[in-house]
C-alpha cells in the first residue's frame, strides 16, 4: 500500500527524489478572486450567499451570538472541558516564554538603538470546519495572539447546517473557555476577505492567521498585503527517521495518525533498516484496515506523497530529512536527542518513542500550525513573535549625530541621494574631514 523509494547509494540533493503532495493553489486563486471582489463590495449580503453556495445554509447572521457561546460551553462534554483546559494551560505556559524583552543597544556616546516588540492590534483567525472539527486550532491560534498581547481578535469559522448556521458547538465552546467573544459563521475564502476588507460588523483586522483548504490557502496568497498573514498552510505532512531500535507499531500507528487528517496528507518514513521497513509495512496493513477512517488513511499512505525511503545511514537519514524539511519530523533512533540536536530543517522535532507528534497536535503545549511544502527551511509555526513587530526605536542625540555625520553624507553621495546628505548637513554641518577618519 505505501510505495519505497530507495535512496541508497545516492548521493547529492534528495529533493527532487523525495515524495510530496502537490496542491495548485495558484489555479484555484482565479476562482477565490470574484469572491473576494463580491465581499468587498457586498459585505454581508455576499457572505451570507457564499454560505448558502458553499456550506449549504444561510445562517441567521454572520456574528454568532453570545448566548450560542455560552451555551456552547455550557453543553460541552465534561472531559473534553478538562481536556480543552489542560491543552490551553499548557500552550500558555510554552507561549508565554516566547514574549522579548525589549533590547537596548548603545551604539555610540549619545546614540542608541531599541527594538520594542510591539503587539499586532487586531487580528482574524481562521478555524476550518468543512470536513472536520478543530477546536485544537482554536487554541493554537489564540493563545500565542492572547499571550502576544493582541488588543483585538476575531474568529471565523464555517458554518454548519446542522447547528442551523452556527459554526461547530465545540469550537463555539473552545472560544468561550478562551474569552473569545467576537464569533463570525463564516468559512472558506470569504472569511479571509471579511478579515481583510471587513464585513458590517467585523471591523478589518491587521493580520489572518489559522490553516485551511486550498480555498483559504488562495484566498490568503491573493490578499497577502491588503492583510498581513502567517502561512499558506499545506497538505499537513510528518517524516519519521528511524532506526532498527524503533518499535514498527508506533511508527506504523504514527504514520497513520497523520494520514488520518485528509487523503493527500503525507506520511514519509526516513530509515537505514530494510528490517524495520519490512516491519513497519506488516504493521500498516494490520492496522489500516481497524481505523476509524481506514478509506482516506490507505488512499494517504498509498498516495505519491507518502512512502518509506531507505537509506544508507543515519547521516545519510539526516540529510533527507532536512531536504524534506517536514511540518513535524519524529526521531526514533537510539539515543534520539542527540539525533534529533542535528536535525536543522522541520517545524517541529518530537524526540523518542513518547513524544508522538498527536501529543504535539493537542497538549504538548507547542503550537501545531507549522510551515508545510518544505517551508520549514525558511519559516517557523506559529507562536507569540507570530504577533510582534520588533520595531527599531532611532535615539540619537547632536554629538553621536555630528560624529557619524560624514559617513552618512559619503553613502548618501554614492547613492546619488544628495538630499540624504543634506538632512544630516542641515543639521551638524558638513563634517569635510571626518572620512579621513574612518
Ligand atoms: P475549511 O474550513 O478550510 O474549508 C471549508 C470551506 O471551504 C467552506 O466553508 C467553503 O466556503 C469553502 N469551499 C468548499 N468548497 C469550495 C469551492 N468549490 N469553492 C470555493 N470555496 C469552497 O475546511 P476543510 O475543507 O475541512 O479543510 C481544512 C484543512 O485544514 C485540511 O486540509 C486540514 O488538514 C487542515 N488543517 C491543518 C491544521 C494545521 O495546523 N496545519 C489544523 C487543522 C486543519
Amino acid at each position: 500500500m505505501i510505495s519505497r523509494i530507495d535512496l541508497r547509494g545516492t548521493s547529492g540533493d534528495p529533493r527532487d527524489l523525495l515524495p510530496r503532495a502537490e496542491t495548485d493553489v495558484a489555479s484555484v486563486v482565479e476562482q477565490v478572486r470574484p469572491i473576494c471582489a463580491d465581499v468587498r463590495h457586498r459585505g454581508v449580503e455576499a457572505l451570507l450567499e457564499l454560505a448558502e453556495r458553499f456550506d449549504g445554509v444561510r445562517p441567521d447572521s454572520i456574528r454568532v451570538p453570545r448566548e450560542a457561546l455560552d451555551s456552547a460551553l455550557a453543553s460541552l462534554d465534561r472531559s473534553v472541558r478538562a481536556a480543552l483546559h489542560e491543552s490551553i494551560q499548557r500552550a500558555r505556559t510554552v507561549h508565554r516564554d516566547q514574549r522579548r524583552p525589549e533590547t537596548k543597544t548603545r551604539v555610540a556616546p549619545g546614540g542608541t538603538v531599541t527594538e520594542r516588540w510591539v503587539p499586532v492590534g487586531r487580528v482574524g483567525l481562521y478555524v476550518p470546519g468543512g470536513r472536520a472539527v478543530y477546536p485544537s486550532s482554536v487554541v493554537m491560534n489564540v493563545v500565542p495572539a492572547q499571550e502576544a498581547g493582541v488588543g483585538s481578535l476575531a474568529v471565523a469559522s464555517p458554518p454548519q447546517a446542522e447547528y442551523g448556521g452556527l459554526p461547530h458547538p465545540t469550537v463555539l465552546a473552545a472560544c468561550a473557555l478562551l474569552d473569545v467573544e467576537e464569533v463570525y459563521a463564516v468559512g472558506g475564502a470569504q472569511a479571509i476577505a471579511m478579515f481583510a476588507y471587513g464585513a458590517g460588523e467585523c471591523a478589518r483586522t491587521d493580520m489572518v492567521t489559522g490553516p485551511g483548504n486550498v480555498w483559504v490557502a488562495a484566498a490568503k496568497r491573493l490578499l497577502k498585503g491588503v492583510v498581513g498573514i502567517d502561512a499558506e498552510a499545506g497538505p499537513t505532512e510528518i517524516a519519521i527517521l528511524a532506526d532498527e531500535t524503533a518499535d514498527p507499531g508506533y511508527v506504523a500507528a504514527d504514520l497513520i495518525s497523520q494520514a488520518e487528517h485528509d487523503v493527500i496528507a503525507a506520511s514519509v518514513l526516513v530509515t537505514p533498516s530494510p528490517q524495520l521497513a519490512t516491519e513497519v509495512e506488516a504493521e500498516l496493513a494490520h492496522r489500516v484496515p481497524g481505523t476509524k477512517h481506514s478509506e482516506r488513511v490507505a488512499e494517504a499512505l498509498g498516495g505519491q506523497q507518502s512512502g518509506i525511503v531507505l537509506v544508507d545511514s543515519l547521516m545519510h537519514g539526516l540529510t533527507v530529512v532536512d531536504a524534506y524539511a517536514a511540518e513535524h519530523l519524529e526521531v526514533m533512533t537510539a539515543d534520539a536527542r542527540a539525533v534529533a540536536a542535528r536535525v536543522r530543517n522541520a517545524g517541529a522535532i518530537f524526540v523518542g518513542e513518547y513524544s508522538p507528534v498527536s501529543l504535539g497536535d493537542y497538549c504538548a503545549g507547542s503550537n501545531h500550525v507549522l510551515p508545510t511544502g518544505g517551508c520549514a527551511c525558511h519559516s517557523s509555526g506559529l507562536s507569540v513573535l507570530s504577533f510582534l513587530r520588533g520595531v527599531h526605536v532611532v535615539d540619537y542625540d547632536r554629538t553621536a549625530l555630528s560624529e557619524v555625520a560624514h559617513h552618512v553624507q559619503v553613502l548618501a553621495e554614492a547613492e546619488d541621494l544628495p538630499a540624504h546628505g543634506e538632512a544630516i548637513t542641515a543639521r551638524v554641518g558638513r563634517s569635510g574631514s571626518a572620512g579621513e577618519q574612518g
